[in-house]
């Protein structure tokens, strides 16, 4: 990322804001495949995300972020647990056991914007007709509002009125990417999970679009989960995060306290294989070794004991659970000498 746009105020530095629960995720799995050894892609996964802040998802890949997108939007359905969903005022409801109809009027509130936005534009649709069919699937801006709704949300993303006649194929990925995002807001959500909207695009590109979702979030009082295996972006992004390994969180902390003091042997190892570009700043820590275990068949106790700098042979029969060490600051590795 650009190292100019990110010394600007970052969205974390913004006033504390009231910290109520907008989604409570409680013992969330989701196993894919039936027998004895199913992919545990979410396994026993518990945290809140709060109204009008951004989270953070990270680990690597194969660690179960997208999947926790997912079911948070319902493109696929948990195995067990719970997902509490309390917008202002209102009673919560539980995502994970809404059927799909019941889910149905809640879908507007609940987006996901994805990292290839051209593999979900249809190339034969102009813009207008993209922006307008997500307005007709909500019964929003009909008539005579709609083409001033289409423009003010073109505008709202950076583009102008004349982009509504054009085709995705006439469009740059940054563009795009915009698209994408206008497409979500077009029908009112509250939360929106961005799932690696970076990664299809320029360096270049990437700072406007983080800049625009921070601007967007505050502008419309959104709440955000925003997944990403970059970790700058997300420190220059997030006012929380979560850090994700084979399923199963390993750390929950406010942005600045993970960056400055990561708890975790995972976290540390994130954190030092990220380049930083200050070779004095950079951190003494072992690299991760090997790969990530399969989640078919996890490591019992820990599962980051097989590859962790500091497993103990306690490690392999503990269920680690998350501890909070500091206020908001939570991990599960029974240390604290790190
Ligand atoms: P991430 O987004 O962190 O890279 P994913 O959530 O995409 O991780 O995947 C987590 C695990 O679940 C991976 O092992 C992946 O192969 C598996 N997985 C994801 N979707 C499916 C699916 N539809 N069927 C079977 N396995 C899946
Ligand atoms: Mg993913």
């Amino acid at each position: 990322m650009n190292a100019a746009v990110m010394e600007r105020d970052a969205p974390q530095q913004a006033q504390p804001r009231a910290q109520k629960n907008l989604i409570e995720i409680k013992g969330l799995r989701k196993y894919f495949g039936k027998g004895t050894h199913p992919v545990r892609a979410v396994d026993d996964v518990s945290f809140v995300i709060r109204q009008g802040e951004t989270l953070g998802l990270v680990g690597e890949s194969g660690s179960g972020k997208s999947t926790i997108g997912r079911l948070l939007t319902r493109l696929v359905d948990p195995t067990d647990g719970q997902m509490l969903y309390s917008p202002d005022g209102d009673k919560a409801q539980d995502l994970a056991t809404l059927s799909q109809s019941q889910f149905r009027p809640l879908r507007s509130k609940v987006q996901i914007i994805f990292q290839d936005p051209y593999a979900s534009l249809n190339p034969r649709m102009r813009i207008r007709d993209v922006l307008g069919e997500a307005l007709d699937t909500h019964g929003l801006a009909k008539g005579a509002a709609r083409m001033p709704r289409i423009h003010e949300l073109l505008a709202q993303v950076g583009l102008r009125s004349e982009h509504a006649d054009r085709f995705p194929h006439e469009f740059s990925g940054g563009q795009r990417q915009r698209i994408g995002i206008a497409r979500a807001l077009a029908v009112e959500p509250k939360f929106i999970v961005a799932d690696e909207p970076l990664s299809a695009l320029d360096v270049s590109i990437q700072a406007q679009v983080v800049n625009l979702l921070g601007e967007l979030k505050e502008k419309l009082n959104l709440t955000l989960l925003f997944i990403s295996h970059d970790l700058d972006v997300v420190e220059y992004l997030c006012d929380r995060v979560v850090v994700l390994y084979l399923g199963r969180v390993m750390e929950i902390a406010p942005t600045h306290s993970l960056y400055a003091a990561p708890k975790h042997p995972y976290t540390r190892a994130l954190l030092a294989a990220a380049p930083i570009p200050d070779p004095a700043q950079r951190r003494v820590v072992p690299l991760l070794q090997g790969d990530l275990p399969s989640p078919a068949n996890p490591p019992s106790g820990c599962v980051f004991r097989t590859r962790c700098p500091r497993a103990e042979a306690r490690c392999a029969s503990a269920d680690m659970q998350l501890r909070e060490v500091q206020p908001g600051h939570w991990h599960a590795c029974w240390r604290d000498d790190l």
